[in-house]
């Protein structure tokens, strides 16, 4: 198969144009505790909001709209910790295609559960052992399906980034957008968003900081590959960037900075009790940035994506309490 051009912005607006109608317009929510705590203008882009309970649903329908014929018969496969699983399933669904997933052994009951929920097929491997992206090309080989991989695809990458061309054609210009980093295909998609709407915006992503190959990859102007990180920030605990998201990251994004699963937790937090949302706890890590004053922010207008709201509800009382 013959590999896809680089993303730019006119495929994000191909991509709205193809989630009109489909994905929901999350809301922009703003907060005068976090404003007053942080001295800026924030407004958060609240994708806990989306079908599926995330942003993956934006990339993932947009892929599988782009299937011809031959490719609908066969069906969609891929790998995911959980949310992308979900909006494979879903989009799948929509679209009326079959669905197998790779999921880890140990991804969130909620996030199994809902992606078997909606119909797709589930398949489980041990994520401290195997390596998904062998078991996922072993797989579609096999079954003639087509792999759609959780943020390295062009497609994915465009749909990413319709969440941040509705932030900005909400609420004009910003100085500063802070997107959660896991693969790159939110901060890819946003930064390409960002670029064209906004283009003074400084981009900065944001990882766990137990995982902060993002953070080295930038630094030494390659892909940095490290183990699978043990964080709470489960949907981000990826082990190197892309090939796409990382030659859109290097170019249009100014840096990346880390929080710890403490200031992921304290943010769900603020988010639970002030703004009465649930966030997961990677859907946390842009807002602990900048909650912490990990980068400065006084006096901008800024931009903070909240990425996802699936959480196990056990847990999410755990951390709380
Ligand atoms: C997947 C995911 C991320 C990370 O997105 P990437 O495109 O892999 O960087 C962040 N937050 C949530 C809720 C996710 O599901």
């Amino acid at each position: 198969m013959q590999a896809l051009p680089a993303p730019t912005f006119d495929d994000v607006l191909d991509a709205a144009a193809r989630l009109e109608g489909v994905a929901h317009r999350t809301p922009v929510l703003t907060s005068s505790t976090f404003d007053e705590r942080t001295g800026a203008s924030v407004f958060f882009k609240c994708e806990n909001f989306q079908r599926m309970g995330a942003f993956k649903f934006r990339g993932a329908y947009n892929a599988i709209s782009h299937f011809d014929a031959e490719q609908r018969k066969a069906g969609v496969l891929t790998y995911s910790s959980g949310n992308h699983a979900q909006a494979i399933a879903l989009s799948a669904r929509l679209a009326g295609i079959h669905a197998t997933i790779v999921m880890p052994h140990d991804a969130p009951e909620a996030k199994v559960a809902a992606t078997k929920g909606y119909g797709g097929e589930v398949i489980t491997y041990d994520r401290y052992k195997e390596n998904r992206e062998e078991i996922g090309r072993r797989l579609a080989e096999e079954r003639g399906m087509t792999l759609i991989p959780p943020y390295d695809h062009p497609h994915v990458i465009a749909g990413q980034g319709t969440a941040v061309k509705e932030l900005v054609d909400e609420t004009g210009p910003l100085d500063m957008l802070f997107v959660c980093l896991g693969g790159g295909g939110l901060l890819s998609g946003s930064a390409l968003s960002a670029a064209a709407l906004s283009p003074a915006c400084t981009v900065i992503g944001i990882e766990p900081e137990a995982g902060n190959d993002g953070q080295q990859s930038l630094a030494r102007g390659e892909i940095v590959h490290i183990d699978t990180p043990r964080t709470i920030a489960d949907g981000a605990a990826s082990t190197h960037l892309g090939h796409y998201t990382f030659a859109v990251i290097r170019q249009l994004v100014a840096r990346i900075e880390t929080v710890s699963d403490a200031q992921l937790i304290e943010t769900m937090r603020f988010f639970a009790q002030r703004m009465k949302i649930v966030v997961e706890p990677t859907g946390c890590l842009a807002a602990a940035a900048v909650l912490n004053g990990i980068v400065p922010v006084k006096g901008k207008r800024v931009g903070v994506l909240v990425s996802g709201g699936n959480v196990d509800l056990p847990k999410l009382a755990q951390y709380l309490a």
